[in-house]
């Protein structure tokens, strides 16, 4: 069986100061907890602070929410891979839909992002999902179809091996309207047939397949009592200790 990865992306939210007080919180919390693998995704500047505070709980692991694919240069504003990896970080959200609506993302990019990222040892959490329009006219498959190809078509299997996939459907972000479990069910099993076409049934069916958008405490177990649904990428719910934990409490 795939073992569990529930991630909270903080987004932009939290100052080092608030940051420091959730995590305080959440170790207590989550002292002796280990249902499944925790991940942490505060802003940059917040991840060393959050990274000290990790030491003692293993089974919480540090995760940033984005990179630039070059090792270093002439880039103003952004962040390498080894520094992430310097900063404490095993994971990187890769391809939030966030990033490719309002940052201009393109496939080409991601699959830098991804190589870049696997090659200093980060493991990508890379997230697809189709908006409204291609959910309510049928063509999300097709949408996610192209999606998984245009990035993953062709890359090598230790990169492949490293990522953990998260759909996320743009219309269950932030809406408090969450993908019913059996089409979040039918949406994972058609990723997870498209990466056994792509590189096999092997790393398919090792792959960790998230589902994130508008999971809360109320509906993460239901969502996780899915077989392919292997976890949770949690926006909102996870700025609070109490509903993060519970939502952790329920794998
Ligand atoms: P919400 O849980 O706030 O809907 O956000 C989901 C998300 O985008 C996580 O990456």
């Amino acid at each position: 069986a795939r073992t569990k990865i529930v991630a909270g992306n903080w987004k932009m939210n939290k100052t080092v100061a608030e940051a420091v007080s959730l995590v305080e919180e959440l170790t207590k919390e989550l002292a002796g907890f280990s249902g499944c693998e925790v991940i942490l995704c505060p802003p940059f500047t917040a991840l060393t602070s959050v990274a000290k505070l990790l030491h003692s709980s293993p089974r919480i692991q540090l995760g940033a929410q984005n990179l630039h694919p070059a090792l270093q240069g002439a880039f103003t504003g952004e962040i390498s891979a080894a520094m992430l990896r310097e900063a404490g970080c095993r994971f990187v959200i890769v391809g939030h839909s966030e990033r490719r609506r309002y940052f201009g993302e393109t496939d080409a990019f991601l699959r830098e992002k991804l190589l870049a990222a696997v090659a200093a040892g980060l493991r990508p959490i890379f997230c697809v999902g189709e908006e409204l329009p291609d959910r309510e006219s049928g063509r999300w498959p097709a949408h996610l179809r192209s999606q998984i190809q245009g990035v993953l078509h062709g890359l090598p299997v230790d990169v492949l091996s490293a990522i953990v996939l998260a759909y996320e459907p743009i219309w269950a972000i932030g809406t408090g309207r969450n993908a019913r479990p059996e089409q979040a069910q039918e949406a994972h099993a058609l990723l997870r047939k498209e990466i056994e076409r792509l590189h096999g049934t092997a790393v398919a069916a090792r792959m960790c397949i998230q589902y994130g958008g508008s999971v809360t405490p109320q509906n993460a177990r239901e969502l996780l009592s899915q077989p392919d649904v292997d976890g949770l990428l949690v926006g909102g719910a996870s700025l609070n200790a109490r509903s993060f934990t519970s939502i952790l409490l329920s794998v």
